[in-house]
């Protein structure tokens, strides 16, 4: 059990040098007491014999003359006169007591002869016997009074055992003050000690003295500071393994999340991904990639050889021998292997190219092989390959692919001395059937004729609706022109043969073809266009519903227009101021309200007054003889020079044709002109046709650039008509896509067509394009255009092309 005692060392000093002290001052204070009681006694007897002098010579006499009353007399009068004297009893001689005063005890055992018993009763007792003259005369009892020396003898002894007190405390403190002083730093030590054993930093103690402490101070101070610098060194190394362990751990929680990051995107991508690892191994599948080869899901494929792959896929080559070279084989490995495109039996097509992959020192740590499944893309290519060389009502040729047809005709019979004819033709009624019965009907008559047309030619002929109700056959010409009549006047019977029935009534509807023969009447397309178009008119001047070839005779004779060519009627244009502007407003889908004006360039007809020939009738055929770019200038003066003169108005779109991208120096002419005019060249916008554009990818960029320098803005018109790929739009720089009208007259109708708008809308907001609908006729369309997201309308719904557009103040083309 622990006491304060066994605790404290100051204690366990303190109290025995205390108890020691105390027995030294006890026994010091008896010894002191017992000399002062001797002292006092020998001074006390000393004082004794003057007094026993004293009673014996006052007493001496009357004893002697045993004269009692004088006895009694003196001793009541020594007691009296004597304050020492307590009382007095005098025997005579023979021991009897004759005489006494004060109050003696009796009895002789109550007198007390010693010293320190008397001191303790008040009275000392002693008796002495009385001579005179040497005899022995009688015997004197005294009672001496002791209470002024014990009262003495007290105080004495009071001081005495107050000093001895008050040293033996003085001494207990000093000596605990030194104790408690000199344990002082063995206290510190202690607790430094504890402080240690605590895990503390251990204090550093002050060594005050160079005895055994302070040495023990100093050695512990010695100590102290080796644990603290060991404690330093382990607590830094600690710090540091610490840190080191956080780094390491932020280091995996980081490199966790990227491979998870980098797992989700492999799996939510489309592509198929293989890594192999340098020994041909496979180490990383994604999932489009075993779905794309038919792989068992649950196969774990990573670190199986690459060759397995194949083994474990279900496709079906359709060229099993040229695929298993190819798949998941590359000759030179540290290359970039070419693209390969891998056929499978269910008509599905996969890309598949594959990249070595190199670590951040360039070691080769594998291949990356990417598949994507192509299928949809070139179907959809497919498609718009159709779509852009088709006429998206009947289904026939357009006029686009019509042209490509003729060249390569030329370009045949050129090289195989070939001969071939040209059957152009359009509907007698149609104009009659579309404004009596309505588009639709228009429509049904011709999906219905291009259906019978499609029986009656042969397979390798050339059947094209151009536009309108305007149709084209081109044949190839086997042996002599008794066969293309016959396929004339079987198109002329066809048409004639299909019975129309609208609101009740039977309606014939017949055709009149003209026909021209390829070397042997035109040397070029546009003079064979020309002359099976003069053709066509004979026919019909010949009463319709019939055919007729070519006749230069009877052309000549008709009037100056119809046998001018078309590179010649252009040049009269030119020449004498025939060309005229109509504009068509472009409006805002959100709130119909007009964004800018189309300016659409006509013909006038120089010998019948308000005939007007369309930009499609000699817009082609000016391209092919350079023509267009005097037209162009044209246009573009006109519209600057209205914009000039009305600055209220709105702005104004010219179409350039892509021939004029030859002509580098058309910007800086337009930049000139504007100035010139004091027109903004925001106000003025340039649209170049998206065919024009890709199949001069280069010259359209250049152009576009100097366009934009020059401020003007850019659209690229007929969006969509001519397009295999999207991709090329990323380098035409254009502000504006509008898109083409095949896609938008009867968007309401056509679930293809949506889809393809839609997707041309995905790309155009993507390049954050402004979008224009073309061809917008109906409300049904118009209404359409708001779900759809596009920007701008323009068609026949909103207006038509006309020279006076409400848009433009009154003096407009003056
Ligand atoms: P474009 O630039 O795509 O012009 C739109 C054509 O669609 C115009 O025919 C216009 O009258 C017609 N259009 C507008 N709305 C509708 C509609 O709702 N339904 C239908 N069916 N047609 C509509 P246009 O005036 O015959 O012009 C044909 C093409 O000739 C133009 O196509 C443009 O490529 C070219 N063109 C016209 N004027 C010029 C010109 O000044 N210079 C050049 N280089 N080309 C021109
Ligand atoms: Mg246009
Ligand atoms: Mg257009």
């Amino acid at each position: 059990m622990k006491t304060p005692l066994s605790r404290s060392l100051s204690l366990r000093i303190l109290l025995p040098v205390l108890g020691v002290q105390l027995l030294v001052f006890t026994l010091g204070g008896l010894l002191l007491d017992r000399a002062m009681k001797g002292y006092a006694q020998a001074h006390f007897q000393q004082h004794l014999a003057p007094l026993e002098a004293l009673i014996n010579t006052t007493l001496a006499p009357p004893l002697f003359s045993e004269d009692i009353g004088a006895l009694k007399q003196r001793t009541l009068e020594i007691v009296d006169r004597t304050p020492l004297l307590a009382w007095l009893v005098v025997d005579d001689a023979d021991d009897r007591p004759v005489a006494r005063a004060g109050p003696a005890p009796d009895r002789e055992q109550d007198r007390t002869r010693d010293l320190g018993q008397a001191l303790a009763a008040g009275v000392y007792h002693t008796d002495f016997p009385v001579t005179l003259a040497g005899e022995e005369v009688g015997h004197a009892h005294i009672g001496v009074r002791l209470d002024t020396l014990r009262d003495y003898l007290a105080r004495q002894e009071r001081t005495l055992a107050g000093i001895g007190l008050a040293t033996l405390a003085a001494t207990g403190l000093l000596t605990g003050l030194l104790v408690w002083w000199r344990t002082r730093q063995l206290r510190e030590l202690g607790e430094a000690a504890e402080a240690v054993t605590r895990g503390e930093m251990p204090p550093r103690l002050a060594a005050r003295h160079g005895d055994e402490i302070g040495q023990l101070a100093r050695s512990f101070n010695e100590m102290a500071g080796a644990i603290e610098d060991r404690t330093r060194a382990y607590e830094h190394e600690r710090r540091q393994l610490q840190a080191s362990e956080a780094r390491q751990q932020e280091l995996l929680v980081q490199s966790q999340r990227q491979q998870a990051r980098f797992r989700a995107l492999l799996s939510a991508m489309n592509l198929g991904i293989l890594f192999e690892t340098p020994d041909r191994r496979i180490e990383y599948v994604n999932p489009a990639f075993v779905e794309m080869w038919a792989l068992d899901p649950e196969l774990d494929l990573v670190g199986r050889p690459v060759a397995e792959v194949l083994e474990h896929s279900r496709h079906v080559f359709s060229r099993p021998m040229h695929s298993s070279r190819h798949v998941l084989q590359v000759e030179h490995t540290h290359e970039i292997s070419e693209q390969f495109e891998i056929q499978l039996a269910d008509g599905r097509i996969l890309t598949q190219v594959s990249y070595p992959v190199h670590d951040e020192e360039t070691r080769a740590i594998g291949r990356l092989w990417l598949y994507e499944d192509v299928t949809n893309e070139r179907q959809t290519a497919e498609q718009l390959i159709y779509l852009a060389e088709r006429d998206s009502l009947t289904g026939l040729y357009n006029r686009h692919r019509f042209q490509l047809e003729m060249e390569r005709m030329i370009g045949m019979s050129q090289r195989f001395g070939h001969r071939f004819a040209l059957l152009y033709f359009d509907l007698d009624e149609f104009k009659f059937v579309n404004d009596t019965y309505g588009h639709r009907e228009g429509d049904t008559v011709l999906t219905r004729i291009a259906g019978e047309l499609g029986q009656v030619v042969r397979k390798n002929d050339v059947l094209a609706r151009l536009g309108g109700d305007e149709f084209a056959v081109v044949t190839l010409i086997d042996s002599d022109l008794e066969e293309v009549y016959q396929l004339a006047q079987r198109i002329v019977g066809a048409v004639a043969r299909i019975p129309f029935r609208f609101r009740n009534q039977n309606i014939r509807i017949t055709t009149s073809v003209g026909i021209s023969i390829y070397p042997d009447l035109a040397a070029d397309i546009e003079t064979l266009v020309a002359q099976a178009d003069a053709a066509m008119y004979q026919a019909k001047a010949q009463g319709k519903n019939t055919w007729s070839m070519y006749d230069r005779e009877r052309d000549a004779t008709s009037t100056m227009m119809a046998h001018m060519t078309w590179a010649q009627r252009i040049e009269h244009g030119l020449e004498n101021d025939l060309f005229e502007l109509h504009f068509q407003g472009v409006y805002r889908v959100s709130d119909r309200s007009l964004r800018h004006l189309e300016a659409l360039v006509r013909l006038s007809d120089a010998d019948t007054p308000g005939k007007l020939y369309m930009p499609g009738q000699f817009i082609p055929i000016a391209e092919k003889s350079g023509k267009i770019l005097a037209i162009d200038q044209w246009v573009l003066r006109q519209v600057i020079a209205l914009l000039a003169r009305h600055p209220e108005m709105p702005p104004v779109a010219v179409n350039i044709s892509g021939r004029s991208f030859d002509d580098p120096s058309l910007p800086q002419r337009i930049r000139q002109w504007l100035s010139e005019g004091g027109v903004d060249p925001g106000r003025l916008l340039v649209e170049l046709t998206e065919t024009a554009a890709v199949s001069d990818i280069q010259d359209a960029q250049r152009f576009i650039e100097a366009l934009h320098q020059a401020g003007c803005t850019v659209c690229l018109d007929d969006f969509g008509a001519g397009f295999s790929s999207f991709a090329y739009l990323k380098h035409i720089a254009a502000d504006v896509l509008k898109i083409d009208g095949q896609f938008i007259h009867d968007l309401p109708n056509n679930p293809e067509n949506q889809i393809f708008l839609r997707a041309m809308l995905d790309v155009a907001t993507g390049l954050h394009k402004t979008t224009v609908a073309e061809f917008v006729d109906s409300e049904a369309v118009f209404d359409m255009l708001g779900d759809f997201g596009i920007d701008l309308a323009q068609g026949y719904y909103l207006d038509k092309p006309r020279p006076d557009h409400p848009a433009i103040p009154d003096d407009a083309g003056s």
